[in-house]
């Protein structure tokens, strides 16, 4: 009788597990569109545009105090939220021109606020504090540069500390042990999650912090928390999560918060073709939500570690932005010898605000690599618009069609021999014929 009693428990459990009252991922994706406050391209966040939103904060009740100093004397800011045992601690942009979870952590925090009459946003209000310093390099932030303003990097910085970032960031984790970490950054738009040329949007990595990778039941927990956020995530972008590589980096702070006793979950943001970057900072809404309202209601539990070991590696070197099939090129200082093969392009990252130039990689038989976009040019003849096409320059393509006469030597050969096509910074000015 008893066995049967524990069976129908397993039973029940398993059809009603722990999360009867969490929130789905197309939930918090609706509160996300209905409550977020961040309202500037995070690219062209700048120091002043973080003061403005954690102002609003404020005004919504949240705390947020001044913890320290960057080197250029720019303020750092830690935001604290909730009244629990468990603590959290997150921290975004210590790479300068890495911004999407900065204004992710602002949204989470001002919907969490927004929606404390709810049961779901009470059982993370009452089981855990979350501390949060966005924006942790202000300075790289305002000149959009991975370092700071000595030209460190602060992420190899954990050791030595030479850097006020980096000091900052060790004392708040040393004073407050938190239980978890989130290191919030963002990778280059061309990684791949697997052996695929599917973008990697987001990739986890669970950090160990030693080389030789000893999991102890955080580690697993931590996961689980990745099992719980890819579940989520792929409702939205399937086969575009990946696994960050998983080198131990003696200096860095995911390894050492891991060793100093804060386990960390890595989550790089990527890029998403035909997606802005307000989408991803909706999907680093949801999968902070995920895993903190899986770890509130302990439905984290129920996640398999298996399904975090199971995500496809970050791989490199598979996708272009652009790649046009079979040009043959001209050059108009030796217009009798014509290459063919396929060219390869990729964009620059800027801020939103600005042009970014797109810059051919290679010219080549590029088998091996897909584009973002792909176009086969083999009815033209395609010249470089300022200079000439080749490796390192300017992705400027002027196309003609194979039946037309034109004197490649004209002076003004675009006004005198008006182009089937033109490519600039990254667009079709003039599209192709159909
Ligand atoms: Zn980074």
């Amino acid at each position: 009788m008893a066995m049967k009693f524990a069976i129908l428990i397993l039973v029940f459990l398993s059809i009603f597990p722990m999360n009867i009252n969490a929130q789905t991922a197309e939930e918090f994706a609706a509160a996300w569109d209905k409550h977020h406050v961040s309202n500037i391209l995070p690219s062209n966040v700048r120091h002043k545009d973080l003061q403005n939103y954690l102002e609003g904060l404020k005004k919504l009740g949240v705390k947020v105090e001044e913890v320290g100093r960057s080197y250029a004397n720019r303020e750092i800011y830690q935001i604290e939220w909730g009244k629990g045992a468990t603590k959290i601690f997150m921290w975004s942009q210590m790479h300068g021109d890495e911004p999407t979870a900065t204004s992710a952590l602002i949204d989470m925090f001002a919907i969490l606020q927004k929606n404390r009459d709810q049961d779901w946003v009470k059982t993370i209000e009452k089981t855990m504090t979350i501390r949060a310093v966005p924006m942790l390099n202000p300075d790289g932030a305002d000149v959009y540069l991975r370092r700071n303003t000595l030209g460190i990097d602060i992420n190899r910085d954990a050791l030595n500390l030479k850097t006020p970032e980096a000091l900052l960031l060790k004392k708040l984790r040393d004073e407050w042990s938190p239980e978890i970490g989130f290191n919030l950054h963002n990778q280059n738009a061309l990684t791949v999650a697997g052996s695929t040329n599917k973008q990697a949007a987001v990739s986890f990595l669970v950090v160990y912090g030693d080389a030789e990778k000893i999991a102890n039941p955080a580690h697993e927990r931590n996961k689980r928390l990745v099992a719980a956020m890819t579940q989520a995530l792929n409702n939205f972008i399937p086969g575009h999560i990946g696994r960050y590589d998983d080198e131990y980096t003696s200096t860095a702070f995911g390894d050492n918060f891991s060793a100093w006793g804060t386990p960390v979950i890595l989550i790089e943001t990527g890029a998403l073709h035909g997606k802005d970057e307000m989408f991803l900072v909706k999907m680093n809404f949801i999968a902070f939500m995920t895993s903190l309202t899986s770890l509130a209601d302990g439905s984290e539990k129920s996640f398999s570690p298996v399904n975090y070991e199971m995500l496809p590696n970050n791989s490199s070197g598979r996708i272009s932005h652009f790649v046009f099939r079979n040009a043959s090129i001209i050059n108009r200082e030796k217009p009798e010898e014509i290459l063919t093969g396929d060219i390869a392009a990729n964009t620059e990252r800027r801020r939103a605000e600005f042009t970014a130039p797109t810059i051919i990689r290679r010219i080549d038989r590029l088998n091996g690599l897909s584009g973002l976009e792909e176009y086969d040019v083999s009815d033209y003849y395609l010249v470089g618009r300022f200079q000439p096409l080749k490796a390192g320059s300017f992705a400027e393509i002027l196309f003609y069609h194979k039946n037309r006469t034109v004197d490649w030597t004209a002076a003004d050969l675009e006004k005198q021999f008006p182009p089937d096509g033109i490519f600039s910074l990254g667009k079709w000015h003039k599209p192709l014929p159909k």
